[in-house]
């Protein structure tokens, strides 16, 4: 679907809204939460309209898809999360060119991200993927295997563990979206309890980030309620 720019300025401002409601009715900061705009699938043009209304963050799962258009934004200061699946072969060019990754699930993955992070660049933030109901061939950790994953991670010289992320399965309706996002909640206090700072909730995409902002997250993944269908 192509977007005029005006209706994305639009639709910046309505999204803006909405995640403003769903953190006064829980009592939060709305400045708490941080909007990353999915661009995969939309092309440069889309990603500059959204920056030009106020957009800083934007998330890609494709780094082939992500690069060019990248190299194509060069000129603006944002900020990039890779947000997909990480492929051994993908991570030198992750650890390059990101500010985040936000699908680690395997220590192999983050050794190579930390062993490959310029040393220019500030660490890499990351957060770790937790698969809160384990779908075969769906990414992330069991709740179960991250403790020791968690200690791993925040080991590594070149990263800086700041948190969690999941995506649920959809789910039935709100009180059923928030008893998932609830669960990876419970498991970031326990890993501060067990001595980590961790200040990274990644949870909510389009369908759920209300009930995602209502169980604390301070990140939220938006694509299609911000840029349409994708192609
Ligand atoms: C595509 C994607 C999103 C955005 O999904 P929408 O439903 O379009 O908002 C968020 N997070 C991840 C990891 C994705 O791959």
């Amino acid at each position: 679907m192509l977007i005029a720019p005006q209706n994305l300025a639009l639709r910046v401002k309505e999204l803006r809204l909405r995640m403003r409601a769903a953190a006064e009715a829980a009592g939060r900061d709305p400045g708490s939460v941080t909007l990353v705009a999915v661009s995969k699938s939309h092309n440069a043009e889309a990603i500059r309209e959204a920056a030009t209304a106020g957009v800083t963050d934007f998330g890609e799962s494709y780094l082939n898809e992500a690069l060019p258009k990248m190299q194509r934004l060069a000129d603006l200061p944002l900020c990039w999360h890779f947000i997909g699946a990480i492929q051994s072969n993908k991570t030198r060019a992750i650890a390059e060119r990101f500010a985040w990754a936000h699908g680690i699930d395997r220590p192999g993955i983050a050794r190579r991200l930390s062993e490959q992070r310029p040393f220019h660049a500030p660490p890499l933030d990351v957060c770790i993927q937790v698969a809160l109901v384990p779908e075969p061939g769906k990414g992330g950790v069991t709740a179960g295997g991250l403790p020791e994953l968690a200690a791993q991670v925040a080991g590594m010289p070149r990263l800086r563990l700041r948190g969690l992320m999941c995506i649920p399965p959809p789910q039935p309706g709100t009180a059923a979206q928030r008893a998932m996002f609830a669960r990876l909640r419970g498991l970031l206090s326990e890993l501060n309890a067990a001595g980590h700072s961790l200040d990274t909730l990644s949870m909510g995409m389009s369908a759920d980030f209300e009930a995602a902002i209502a169980e604390g997250a301070t990140l939220v993944r938006v694509g299609t309620a911000l840029f349409g269908e994708r192609r």
